[in-house]
């Protein structure tokens, strides 16, 4: 093995790592390589506890006294506004509620309103499933509109661009390759055509910086149970330029999302800004969860976080290819770190045995059907030398054909 490969130089980058002090805030068990924080984060301690303070004192003491008290009420655009400087948006324009399949059913309603002549959705065929499903449900509701796919109905967005395209939904990184797109360039050529952009930024919020604002992006929705570390179900979040919000409509017309909510007025009248994004009441327990995960997040330098993030994966892959050759597993994923999100893929003929393999193992990664082994590289808790054993678990199972075991190939419903 080349010395930039071996244990001991990898040691070294470990004990100069200017984030390995952040591995402490979080709770991992004892020996597992977590490779998967890119599908559920970790728990963090500050959620953990957060979570045990809004349950035994805000719930329990203070009772319905903590809408007022503890800021329930305010969380989703606090909240909102400490997400905000993780994708490059100013206050005011991001908003934590909902799930991301409902903010992409309320970002393309918002979104195809401001464009009412041009009917025609532009969306990815390997886009993550429910953003082309929740568009197909959009357009199905719409009279008039339809909905054309790249990689289907023509071979790039950029050329199916034309007069009657009103909205382009697109993934800023593609969850099963790991492609990152030009958001700058590709958010430029959609304005050029006329049109408007909704970017899912489900697999970049929390693994590299964004520039939703200094890219004029129009809209984005994305989750915080991946990479932000929200816990399980957590809230997902939604911004909408400030320049859209005023002329912006989106049609669940919730309660929360009134001019005055507490007036119990007979009709409704959308809040003046992002707060008409807003539905109806939150799951308050997973937003206090997300809002302890924040602490965490607000000392985060994203410039660190991408240095790493591209050190870890480019060793991922140059550990696989010397280490485990022969074996038949191809990189799905760019080899070039300028278009490489978080994450490294490989396809194999029985990758999910071989995932379940490596799980038993104690090297959780995840299978995405229908033959690609992912891996979610987070720079906060995981290190070079855990890269080292995770490709080393890796070539064991592969030479002595470990995931030939019957077990392995029993599927379970979540993959
Ligand atoms: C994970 C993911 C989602 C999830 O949507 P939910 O509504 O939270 O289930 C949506 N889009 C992308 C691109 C994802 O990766």
């Amino acid at each position: 093995m080349s010395d930039a490969l071996s244990l001991d130089h990898l040691r070294g980058l470990d004990a100069g790592d200017p984030l390995k002090g952040f591995r402490a805030d979080f709770v991992l068990p004892e020996g597992v390589i977590y490779l998967d924080g890119n599908s559920l984060g970790p728990a963090p301690k500050a959620a953990l506890n957060a979570l045990q303070h809004a349950g035994s004192a805000e719930w329990a003491q203070d009772l319905i006294r903590s809408w007022n008290a503890a800021g329930w009420f305010q969380l989703p655009l606090e909240l909102g506004d400490r997400v905000g400087r993780l994708i490059g948006a100013a206050p005011g324009q991001v908003a934590v509620c909902d799930s991301t399949s409902i903010n992409i059913f309320k970002a393309l309603s918002a979104a195809a309103g401001l464009r009412p002549d041009r009917k025609t959705v532009l969306a990815e065929a390997g886009s993550f499933p429910t953003d082309v499903y929740i568009a197909e449900g959009f357009v199905a509701s719409q009279p008039g509109y339809r909905l054309r796919l790249e990689g289907q109905d023509g071979a790039s967005i950029l050329d199916m661009l034309g007069p009657d395209v009103g909205v382009v939904l697109l993934n800023h990184v593609n969850y099963r390759s790991g492609r990152l797109a030009d958001l700058v360039a590709v958010t430029r050529a959609i304005h050029e055509a006329g049109a408007l952009v909704i970017w899912d930024l489900c697999h970049s919020a929390g693994a590299l910086p964004i520039g939703l604002d200094a890219a004029e992006v129009d809209f984005a929705v994305g989750c915080s149970y991946k990479y932000l570390n929200g816990g399980p179900g957590a809230p997902a979040f939604i911004y909408v330029a400030e320049r859209h919000q005023a002329a912006a409509r989106q049609p669940l017309s919730g309660w929360w999302g009134h001019a005055r909510p507490f007036a119990f007025e007979t009709h409704y009248e959308g809040a003046p800004a992002i707060a008409r994004f807003l539905c109806g009441t939150q799951p308050i327990l997973s937003l206090r969860a997300l809002k302890g995960a924040l602490e965490v997040w607000d000392r985060v330098d994203l410039d660190a976080l991408r240095a790493k993030s591209l050190q870890l994966t480019d060793l991922f892959i140059a550990l696989v290819e010397t280490r485990c050759a022969d074996h038949g597993l191809a990189l799905e994923t760019p080899r070039d770190p300028a278009v490489r999100g978080s994450q490294v893929s490989f396809s194999h003929p029985h990758a999910y045995e071989i995932v379940q393999a490596l799980i038993e193992r104690q090297v959780i990664g995840d299978f995405r059907a229908p033959d690609v082994l992912r891996f979610g590289f987070t720079p906060l808790y995981l290190s070079h030398e855990d890269v080292w054993i995770a490709v080393e678990t890796l070539r064991d199972i592969l030479e002595t054909g470990l995931w030939r075991e019957p077990r392995f190939a029993a599927r379970h419903a979540v993959t």
